[in-house]
């Protein structure tokens, strides 16, 4: 019988885990809480049956993307389509960057850059932000020059922080780096502002959109890239031939072809992401920095400290809610007010509890 042999960046790689038991709260994965919704249920049922099972995707997914530059003002010819924008980070980290070579990411910030790059036997080199969470643009910029960066890749809206990096220090990280400077916008929306207008002018620089966030459609695997037409061209040539379904193709084009839909789940998610940071804030007020530091937000989420960070994300399971814990940090993602409600009240029992008050 021949031998297996599994190389040793797959043996030590660490994967992606994915809680999939069945929480009655569910506030961990930056989703929106929003249902498709009721009044394009018909458009949805109406396109799932003109699309021609017996034949592959349109590979280049030309409606989706036209659809897509028409929402952000961008001519399609810049925008490619991708299965999640997570498909595009590892096209991105494939094509431009080889074994050894470095990418340059942030502490903390999505993990997928890093598992790509780990993956292809690439560098990983992570400009720290500290407890305070504070970036420094000059120090930023001297980490990609000692290390020879070829790829920057940071998100703005940042997950897991929800701080942003701004727009003047991003471009002068494009005109001064001799790398690929890509920014991951997922949580764009809830912001507002973007740096997509600037794609045609710098060619080292790419941004990343989803349709998983704001638009509702995480089911659907649907994000995009947006950048000049060298990094498209460079793209469009590695990525797999038919790699957005028809199904997926055709349930954005029926959201996106409804900006009205997509804005009033912005202004309902933004609403219970200042729930939550208001109440976060409040215990914040009343049990000191100290047990509950709370990060200023401009996604979808908040970004939270507390010691007891990991005792609390136990029993917010125990009670039913299931939300993200990375060491001392929490990430709640915003869900509906009740769903909300059933977090604060819960939350605060808990921090109450290990906040020595009771004692
Ligand atoms: N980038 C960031 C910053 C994210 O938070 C996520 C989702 N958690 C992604 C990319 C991946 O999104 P998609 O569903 O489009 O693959």
């Amino acid at each position: 019988m021949g031998r297996l042999l599994i190389s040793e960046k797959v043996e030590n790689i660490k994967p992606y885990i994915v809680d999939k038991r069945e929480y009655e709260v569910k506030l961990d994965a930056n989703e929106s809480f929003i249902p498709f919704p009721k009044v394009l249920e018909n458009e949805l049922k109406e396109a799932a049956v003109r699309v021609l099972y017996n034949r592959y995707p349109d590979p280049d997914a030309e409606e989706l993307c036209r659809l897509y530059g028409d929402y952000c003002g961008i001519a399609s010819k810049y925008v490619m389509a991708g299965n999640g924008s997570d498909e595009l980070i590892q096209i991105l980290v494939n094509g431009f960057l080889d074994k050894e070579d470095s990418l340059l990411t942030i502490k903390p910030d999505f993990s997928m850059y890093k598992f790509y790059a780990s993956l292809i036997g690439a560098k990983v080199v992570e400009y720290d932000m500290g407890e305070d969470l504070v970036f420094d643009r000059d120090g930023f910029m001297e980490m990609a020059r000692v290390n020879n960066a070829k790829l920057v890749i940071f998100s703005s809206p940042n997950n897991p922080t929800g701080g942003i990096i701004p727009r003047e220090d991003i471009l002068y990280i494009v005109q001064n780096a001799d790398a690929l400077v890509v920014v991951d916008e997922a949580y764009f929306e809830f912001y507002g502002e973007t740096v997509i207008d600037k794609i045609s002018e710098y060619e080292n620089l790419a941004v990343l959109r989803t349709c998983s966030k704001a638009v509702g459609l995480a089911a659907a695997r649907v994000g995009f890239l947006i950048a000049g037409e060298k990094v498209i061209g460079s793209a469009r040539k590695i990525k797999p031939p038919f790699n957005v379904n028809s199904l997926s193709q055709a349930a954005a084009a029926v959201v996106l072809k409804h900006r009205e839909v997509i804005d009033g789940n912005v202004e309902q998610i933004k609403t219970g992401r200042d729930m939550l940071y208001r109440a976060l804030t409040e215990l914040q007020i009343t049990y000191g920095k100290e047990i509950i530091r709370v990060f200023p937000t401009y996604a979808n989420f908040v970004y939270v400290k507390s010691p007891a960070a990991a005792q609390i994300f136990e029993e917010l399971k125990e009670a039913g809610i299931i939300i993200r814990c990375f060491g001392d940090y929490l990430r709640i993602n915003t869900g509906s007010t009740k769903e909300n409600e059933l977090f604060i009240d819960n939350f605060s029992k808990f921090v109450r509890l290990h906040s020595g008050a009771d004692a």
